[in-house]
């Protein structure tokens, strides 16, 4: 019996994994339930699953939950708790699904325990890819991506010599935007945004899809999850998203992994692996789709996609202040105090005052996340964008 410890499990991620833990409960267990604040949800999740530990927020939101919940559980909060419910649940694999660079300490806590991690929450990479990369070798986890472009390179590589590999190519969606002259690009709205074409995913990687900052974030995840340098990365617009990403080696066959675009199909892999699943996932009809297209990425009318590039390219802290400054932004679009086109402005100017410097430890990258969300946040808060 697999242990599993869920952190955000009441997200988009989260509510799948779970359906997959319950339809297979003759090989997985819940260790652990980590959520910000659906009680509701996380109650019914306590009764179902019965975690050993269970975190939520803070105090108060642990103390509420107390009071709906009769079942012995454990209840910690914070990030300590957190934390707690990664390294000390007695878990054997972790799934990093928390949103935002929150999920970072317990994503390293549960790797320095020497405990796997099933990994969907790529704000961890970026933030702080390198030292999670090292942490994992030292703590002899293995990082098992959840992200399904990530899944697909994984699955590509599998009996492959990852050296003999020439580049990894990306796949993008486009996003709700794909088509939307530059021009009008200033009036789109929250409602437009979070209408994803293909995926049905949480609020903020919606938005970051959207910005198209999220295929960014997803090339700085696979610079540090394959150890391969950003020139052998590329990005490639493929709307039908059906082929998830490939793998062209040294003799140029490509190897591909395809499928409907469901989340289920890469987090079962991740917390099976190296085993498969029987899953209800619909079969891909290739003759029924006809045709899938493919162009190049627009950095003019997606600039979050170019600042991605360039925090990479400045390299040490950069990548983490890109990632806080776009957690702000995004917050601030989602309460209408910025437009869709600040985000990559805000961004933008709060990239530009970085020096960055090594991030060694998990103080350093929380340190310069919280530098850039006041500075991003002066920036929205002075309107000087
Ligand atoms: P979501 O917003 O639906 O869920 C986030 C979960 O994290 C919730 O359970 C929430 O309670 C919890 N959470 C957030 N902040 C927390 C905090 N400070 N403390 C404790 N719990 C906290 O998000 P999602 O779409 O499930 O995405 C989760 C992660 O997976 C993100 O990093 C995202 O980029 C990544 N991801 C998601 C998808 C997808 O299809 N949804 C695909 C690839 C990668
Ligand atoms: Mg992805």
């Amino acid at each position: 019996m697999k242990k599993i410890t869920v952190l955000g499990s009441t997200g988009s991620i989260g509510l799948n994994a779970l359906k997959i833990i319950e339809d297979n409960s003759d090989r997985f267990s819940v260790a652990a339930l980590v959520a910000r604040s659906s009680l509701k949800k996380l109650a019914a999740q306590i009764e179902q699953f019965r975690p050993r530990m269970v975190s939520v927020a803070n105090k108060e939101k642990a103390k509420a939950l107390r009071a709906m919940v009769k079942r012995r559980v454990k209840i910690v909060y914070g990030v300590e708790g957190a934390v707690q419910c990664s390294a000390d649940s007695g878990a054997d694999m972790v799934l990093s699904a928390m949103v935002g660079a929150a999920g970072l300490a317990p994503t390293l806590a549960a790797l320095k325990a020497g405990i796997d991690v099933a990994l969907a929450n790529k704000e961890t990479m970026v933030t702080a890819g390198e030292l999670v990369v090292k942490e994992a070798r030292a703590g002899k986890a293995r990082i098992i991506p959840v992200d399904s472009e990530h899944s697909a390179i994984f699955q590509a590589l599998r009996g492959e010599k990852k050296k003999n590999a020439r580049k990894l190519i990306l796949t993008a969606s486009g996003g709700p935007f794909l088509r939307r002259p530059l021009r009008t690009m200033k009036d789109i709205t929250v409602k437009e945004t979070l209408n994803h074409p293909n995926w049905s995913m949480g609020q903020k990687i919606t938005i970051d899809s959207a910005t198209m900052i999220n295929k960014g974030f997803e090339v700085i995840e696979a610079r540090w999850l394959f150890n391969i340098p950003l020139e052998k990365i590329e990005v490639v617009v493929h709307p039908e998203s059906i082929i998830h990403s490939m793998v062209e080696f040294h003799d140029s066959s490509i190897i591909a992994q395809l499928g409907i675009p469901d989340m289920r199909t890469p987090i079962a892999f991740a917390l099976s692996y190296p085993e498969r699943l029987e899953l209800n996932v619909e079969s891909l009809d290739l003759a029924k789709i006809g045709k899938l297209t493919f162009e190049s990425p627009n950095m003019k009318k997606f600039p979050s996609l170019k600042l991605a590039y360039d925090a990479l390219n400045m390299g040490g802290s950069a990548p983490a202040v890109l990632n806080a400054a776009n957690e702000v932004a995004v917050e601030a679009f989602l309460v209408k105090r910025i437009k869709f086109i600040d985000i990559p402005r805000v961004i933008e100017k709060t990239l530009g005052l970085c020096k960055p410097a090594p991030v060694n430890s998990l103080a350093d990258a929380l340190a310069w996340d919280n530098w850039a969300r006041s500075k991003a946040t002066e920036f929205i808060k002075n309107s000087s964008l």
